[in-house]
């Protein structure tokens, strides 16, 4: 792939060239075909990454081909929020570097002389690129007018969120016209970032660039302990009760999932079931009445679910947790797509422990356990610990429509095991796990710590 092929105008091939760059990075080669085609962008993506070419350059394209909607009047027609000065110099910096010097920019930021910004300001500038707290400043004073933006970008939104930014950003967005095209660039997905991505973008295309932002970190998990006799109910329960609208509901065996879709069915709920054995009209049709609300519960098997093109998907249920603990990223990759809310519920019995426990080593960290009311799991009950080895392939899954209700062997029940709070087959129940009282022991979302290797080194070509 060479920026030719992006579709960049000669100029600004030009101008790419003589930074030394030769290939477009990820980012830059998904998202600028994307932002040239006018299309609103959600991408994940963290500084290194060359994020701040991936839209700077297609926005010049933008602009250079346009006239602006109120000839004669110079207003500002795009703008960039970002949330330190030093990344506001720095973009404003590269716009001027990509556009050789023709484009009408300026930053603007906090701790600075206003009156400078004002003196600027009246020249004219046609990109903006500015911290939102001085931004809202000259909103005030009435020295810059954004009833002209054509462009929206939000850089580094994780971090202006976590600098406490969002008033102020929503304030900045209240005064843009409604017609615009919106950018926003997050190295993170917190549940903040989501909901101000859902409110300003306009059907979003995705890139994700981040290496180690899995789906798992866009989508909120929770395990319910319950009984395996239980489990049926407590999904119907958590139907009715409206906490689950909608799901794909995923089993291990193509048996189980019939079995269940039938009981559930029977239960009152518009159930589906989608897996291997059945034909490709059954399956589409199961799959267009999810989609138009007519089917409430998918039921599917890992393979059957893995094609499925249902977008923006809300939850995601674990009727039984998968064999391979790969599978579980892959089931709740179904959910949280583009950046939108996503929710993965478990239904996990003591059975299960040996497979919550290679999930939870897998994804290195603990999920929530959140016990429902009624739902609590017999304490005294023994359990017979599922073995890997009988579910490959089989229908061992003890799923056979709560088949096993009063099915408790004679050995003793193990203990859910508990990341972290000295858990183990010891018979003992850990303290504050799903097995007493509910207790948040992990959570997801942009309050976790940034991980892993920069896909793409800055520096190389100096700054
Ligand atoms: P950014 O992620 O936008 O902060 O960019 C990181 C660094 O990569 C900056 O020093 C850019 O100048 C540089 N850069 C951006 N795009 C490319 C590219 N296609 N090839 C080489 N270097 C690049």
């Amino acid at each position: 792939m060479s920026f030719a092929q992006l579709g960049l105008t000669p100029d600004l091939l030009r101008a790419v060239a003589r930074q030394g760059y030769t290939i477009p990075t990820p980012v830059q080669a998904e998202s600028i075909p994307l932002v040239l085609a006018g299309r609103d962008l959600l991408a994940g993506a963290q500084t290194g990454t060359g994020k701040t070419a991936a839209f700077v350059l297609p926005m010049l394209q933008r602009l250079a081909a346009s006239v602006p909607g109120t000839p004669g009047r110079r207003r500002v027609r795009a703008l960039i929020l970002a949330p330190t000065r030093e990344l506001a110099i720095q973009v404003e910096s590269d716009i001027r570097i990509y556009s050789s010097g023709n484009a009408r920019s300026m930053p603007i930021y906090g701790g600075a002389g206003f009156q400078p910004q004002v003196n600027a300001l009246r020249r004219g500038p046609e990109i903006v690129v500015a911290t939102p707290g001085r931004l809202l400043d000259h909103v005030r004073q009435r020295t810059i007018d954004l009833g002209g933006v054509e462009i929206l970008v939000l850089d580094e939104a994780d971090r202006m969120l976590d600098m406490g930014f969002i008033r102020d950003i929503r304030a900045v967005i209240a005064l843009l016209p409604a017609r615009r095209q919106n950018l926003l660039f997050s190295a993170t997905f917190s549940r903040e970032i989501r909901g101000m991505a859902e409110g300003m973008l306009e059907r979003p295309a995705s890139v994700q660039v981040t290496p180690q932002n899995t789906p798992t970190d866009l989508v909120d998990q929770v395990i319910h302990p319950v009984d395996l006799g239980r489990k049926r109910e407590l999904l119907t329960h958590l139907v009715r009760t409206r906490a689950i609208d909608q799901a794909l509901v995923f089993m291990r065996t193509k048996h189980g999932a019939n079995k269940l879709a039938e009981l559930l069915s029977r239960d009152g709920i518009a159930t589906a079931a989608i897996h291997g054995n059945k034909s490709q009209p059954q399956r589409l049709r199961a799959l267009n009445d999810f989609k138009a609300g007519r089917v409430t519960l998918l039921v599917a098997t890992e393979v059957a679910a893995r094609g499925l093109d249902i977008e923006a998907l809300p939850h995601v249920v674990n009727y039984e947790l998968p064999v391979v603990p790969g599978d579980y990223v892959h089931r709740i990759g179904r959910t949280g797509r583009a950046g939108l809310t996503g929710s993965a519920v478990s239904l996990v019995s003591p059975e299960e422990s040996g497979f919550l426990r290679d999930v939870e080593r897998l994804l290195g960290t603990p999920i929530t356990r959140r016990i429902v009311a009624g739902f609590e799991p017999d304490p005294n009950a023994r359990v017979e610990p599922l073995a890997r080895g009988l579910m490959r392939g089989g229908n061992r899954g003890g799923t056979r429509g709560g088949a096993r209700d009063g099915s408790r062997g004679a050995r003793p029940r193990p203990v859910m095991p508990h990341a972290g709070v000295g858990a183990g087959g010891s018979g003992e129940r850990p303290r504050g796990d799903g097995f007493g009282r509910p207790t948040r022991i992990g959570s997801w979302g942009g309050d976790r710590p940034r991980r892993g290797r920069r896909q793409f080194g800055r520096g190389a070509v100096g700054r």
